[in-house]
């Protein structure tokens, strides 16, 4: 049954450091798409409805077209795009130095990979001020701006110094970092204050919420907390009130559930399962990135092969690691480790007609996607830290036969939703992680078939379009409170 989609009469200003399309030259002919995911899905029909804007980098090279492909977008497609042009320097420092080298581990727990650099911070600051000056050229009266994620947290910051008298929104898609560790950033003060210009701001979790007030509150000696609730915080700060949530995103269940039982899909997972005879198929899907805690799953796998030899000719793990940040030389690195633990287990253990780790490096095609998901008995999705997990959620929503088994590291946004059914794991602890693939191998159809039950209801239950219905209260509930003297 289709469901209800809630409507929104303002006009939206979305915000996000990258445009959510996707570029392709082909000979000489240039075509724009939509990109995928849950967000876009979601906001698609608002966007539409009410002629709306979305504002980022559009990301491609200089020898697009960029100008002419948008407005091409803006007809196809019902709403309207607005680049941000951003400089070499700019990507240098602001992209590739604040945002990822500083700021995305800091946000981890992984302050190992942090590198600190002046440079990188004031670039950081410009370009977030740069993005306030393009959303001030477009706005309404009566708008809604709402900005994505880590790498524009100064943005309100700027529309407020420009006078924006407009419900600034904030959503953070990945973990906030406890007080002790925001500490260590040199600009913690600026970076957090700032983050208070916001009217609201959604996290993923209940423990980034609460982190986010700690360190204010810890840092901020103007700001106090107003009032303390089970799903929000007020925060007062000055003369302005500004609103803390945890809204936890989600997916578009119907979309991925309706896929997994298309022809294409089962097809696909017939084949992929043909090749690998009586075997339990385990997946993991990831981007290539030092937080999805890739080669201590590889331990734990071998660790397992290692202590339980029944698993031997009887499970495969099927790895799928998707090209990103390959130009960084933490990711290049990460890559050739990779490479070299999959060939070194593959030959320690492996026999003719038996590989224990399927190791591909690209990306899927969205019916091969949803076929791994589908044919997969177990999955092993370990981050060291994550902000939500949304592989996590598409595997349950594609496991129609109730017959697969959701291995979730505890550091995962998406185990406060899907532990308790889930196989929860600290993916440092390889021993305990090596005996719960077994458990999870071993795991007799009824429970399998009872937990996976539950998870689909959560994730079901708990979708993207709520979550959206959500925020958008949310929004809504700050219009009426935005005190703008
Ligand atoms: N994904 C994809 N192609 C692939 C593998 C994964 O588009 O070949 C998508 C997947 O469907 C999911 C997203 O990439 O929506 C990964 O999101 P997640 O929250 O798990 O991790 P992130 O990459 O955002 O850190």
């Amino acid at each position: 049954m289709a469901k209800q989609k809630q409507r929104f009469n303002k006009r939206l200003i979305v915000v996000s450091n990258r445009m959510p399309i996707v570029i392709n030259q082909d000979n000489d002919q240039w075509s724009i798409q939509p990109g995928s995911g849950g967000l876009i899905t979601a906001l698609d029909p608002i966007l539409k409805e009410n002629k709306s804007l979305w504002i980022g980098w559009p990301g491609a090279g200089e020898e697009a077209p960029v100008q002419e492909l948008l407005d091409r977008f803006g007809r196809e497609q019902g709403y309207k795009l607005v680049g941000v042009p951003l400089s070499q320097y700019d990507i240098e420092h602001y992209y590739w130095g604040f945002s990822n080298g500083t700021l995305w581990p800091l946000h981890h727990d992984l302050l190992g990979y942090c590198k600190f650099d002046l440079k990188d911070w004031q670039t950081y600051v410009d370009v977030n001020k740069k993005f306030a000056e393009v959303i001030a050229n477009q706005i309404q009266e009566n708008d809604i701006i709402w900005i994505h994620d880590y790498q524009l947290s100064m943005v309100g910051n700027f529309l407020k110094k420009l006078k924006v008298r407009l419900p600034l929104a904030y959503f953070h898609h990945i973990p906030f970092p406890s007080l002790d560790l925001l500490r260590r950033l040199p600009w913690k003060m600026e970076y957090t204050k700032a983050l208070l210009a916001f009217d609201l701001l959604g996290f993923q979790t209940l423990r980034d919420r609460r982190n986010f007030v700690n360190s204010v509150t810890s840092l901020i000696p103007e700001a106090n907390i107003l009032r303390r609730q089970r799903n929000f915080t007020l925060i007062k700060h000055r003369q302005r009130i500004i609103q803390v949530r945890h809204l936890p995103i989600s997916i578009d269940f119907d979309q991925f559930n309706d896929a997994s039982h298309s022809k294409e899909v089962l097809d696909a997972a017939w084949y992929l399962h043909e090749n690998l005879h009586e075997r339990q198929l385990m997946l993991g899907i990831d981007r290539l990135d030092y937080t999805k805690g890739i080669p201590e799953r590889f331990l734990a796998f071998e660790r397992a092969l290692e202590k339980y030899p029944e698993l031997k000719h009887k499970i495969s793990l099927l790895q799928v690691v998707v090209p990103s940040r390959t130009l960084d030389p933490d990711y290049q690195s990460l890559k050739e480790q990779l490479d070299q633990m999959a060939g070194r287990i593959n030959s320690r253990f492996g026999h003719a007609g038996w590989i224990p780790i399927h190791y591909i490096f690209r990306s899927l095609d969205n019916i091969q996607l949803v076929a791994h998901y589908r044919t997969s008995e177990i999955a092993l999705i370990t981050p060291l830290r994550d902000g939500m997990n949304l592989v996590a959620k598409e595997y349950c929503a594609c496991s129609a036969n109730d017959n697969g088994v959701l291995i979730l590291s505890e550091f995962a946004g998406a185990a406060d939703q899907l532990g308790e059914k889930a196989l929860l794991v600290n993916p440092y602890d390889i021993e305990k992680t090596a005996d719960t693939i077994y458990q999870a191998f071993s795991m007799p159809f009824d429970e399998r078939q009872q937990r996976m039950q539950w998870l689909r209801n959560q994730v079901k239950k708990y979708d993207v379009h709520r979550w959206l219905r959500n925020f958008m209260k949310a929004i809504n509930e700050v219009n009426s409170m935005v005190d703008f003297t």
